[in-house]
């Protein structure tokens, strides 16, 4: 079932009215400055759109995992004066949103004014979906709109309790966008449809490969994820990161689709990982006692970018390899410039994952693809078939 839009409702109705935006501002800092502002651009079409329709603008966000409390660490001010900055007008600060204090200040805004409240786990009851915190948020707005993607697959007060709270409560231009980029990869894909997959653990993505293989055409291994493949092969993988007790899990998904796994061809291994230990590509059924796969080699990467150029569907999750460390980004770099090629020749390519989506982001490619999704887990669940709590907990379109 869709879900109610704010596209969907009449802008000449928004004028004064209170709005309540769940943002996802959770964004990455160092010292103080915002070292990543990605979900921070992504947040504003919208709430430029509700300015210029003149409402009231009351954004609810979390920020990190504060534990049990209040914690200045967490606090989101910064933010706030970040948003002011690129906004251009003043945005008020609601230290505690669950008072009736704040209710008033909310009232005394402009038309086209912006609030913060500051971290929604500050306040007791956040996470466990409290319905009387739910009642204290849903006490600032007429309206409730849901752009915070990527927390949408937790079902908290700010974000699902609060929805059964305001009427009506919507998407966002942001999740407008996500549902919709991912919703057709996986229910309208065009074919031929390839996913990939990778990253650290496969036991994080089983349900993942279980929920594609009945939709795709192909789904390539990377990671270290493909050394538990490579191991209920019987090849010998060193000093490689392998998941055990998933091993004849593994075997039983070879033995069943075989021909729709495509696992690297060779490895990139190295004794320890370390930028100046040496190095070696090696065919997969070549990785010596103890030295490990820390990247997919260059022949699995050309394997890999035939196969996505003939692709029109291209969903990614999870790094090639232990990218972080180079020369082990090669493949995921790789990788991301065979979706780039792809995107160019018309494919619709879409990122999920929050560490495949920051290596897109670092090599500048970005743009390159369709569609970097800007929640990590959230696009895992919603690739799994998963119901996301907080889009669920939204009016149905009519
Ligand atoms: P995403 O956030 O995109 O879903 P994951 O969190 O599942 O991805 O996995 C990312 C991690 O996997 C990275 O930190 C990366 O270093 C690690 N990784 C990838 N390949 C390997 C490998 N061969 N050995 C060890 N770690 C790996
Ligand atoms: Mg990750």
């Amino acid at each position: 079932m869709s879900k109610r839009t704010l596209a969907s409702l009449d802008p000449t109705n928004l004028d004064g009215q209170r709005v309540v935006v769940r943002l996802d501002l959770n964004v990455p800092m160092a010292d103080g400055a915002i070292t990543d502002d990605t979900r921070i651009r992504a947040a504003l079409p919208t709430v430029q759109y509700l300015r210029q329709y003149g409402a009231r603008v009351v954004l609810l966000s979390h920020f990190g995992r504060p534990k049990g409390g209040p914690d200045p660490k967490y606090s989101l001010k910064p933010i706030a004066r970040d948003l002011e900055r690129r906004l251009g007008s003043p945005v008020v600060f609601l230290d505690d949103p669950t008072t009736e204090a704040s209710v008033t200040a909310v009232r005394r805004l402009p038309r086209g004014g912006v609030a913060l409240a500051e971290n929604t786990r500050f306040f007791p009851g956040e996470e466990a979906n409290d319905p009387a915190l739910a009642a204290r948020f849903a006490a600032l707005g007429d309206i409730f709109v849901n752009d915070a993607f990527g927390t949408a697959h937790r079902a908290h007060a700010s974000t699902e309790g609060i929805a059964h709270l305001v009427k009506p409560a919507v998407s966002g231009f942001l999740m407008e966008k996500e549902l919709q980029f991912l919703g057709d990869a996986v229910n309208a894909p065009v074919r031929p449809f390839v996913a990939i997959l990778g990253g650290a653990k496969i036991s994080g993505k089983i349900d993942l490969i279980e929920a594609l293989l009945p939709k795709v055409d192909h789904i390539l291994i990377g990671g270290a994820m493909a050394c538990t493949f490579f191991k209920a092969m019987g090849l010998e993988v060193g000093n490689s990161l392998v998941e055990e007790d998933r091993v004849p899990m593994a075997r039983r998904l070879l033995e069943e689709s075989g021909s729709q796994l495509v696992l690297p061809t060779g490895a990139r291994i190295a004794e320890r990982l370390d930028g100046s230990a040496p190095t070696q590509d090696v065919p997969r059924d070549q990785i010596p006692a103890g030295w490990a796969m820390f990247d997919i080699d260059p022949s699995s990467v050309t394997a890999f970018a035939d196969i996505i150029g003939t692709a029109r569907t291209v969903i990614w999750n999870g790094p090639m390899g232990v990218f972080e460390t180079p020369p082990f980004d090669a493949g995921t770099l790789g990788v991301a410039r065979a979706l780039a090629g792809a995107t160019a020749a018309g494919a619709i390519t879409i990122v999920g994952g929050g560490d495949s989506a920051a290596a897109v982001t670092a090599a500048g490619l970005e743009t390159q693809v369709s569609h970097v999704s800007t929640g990590g887990g959230a696009s895992l669940e919603f690739l799994e078939g998963k119901p996301l709590p907080g889009v669920a907990a939204l009016d149905d379109a009519t």
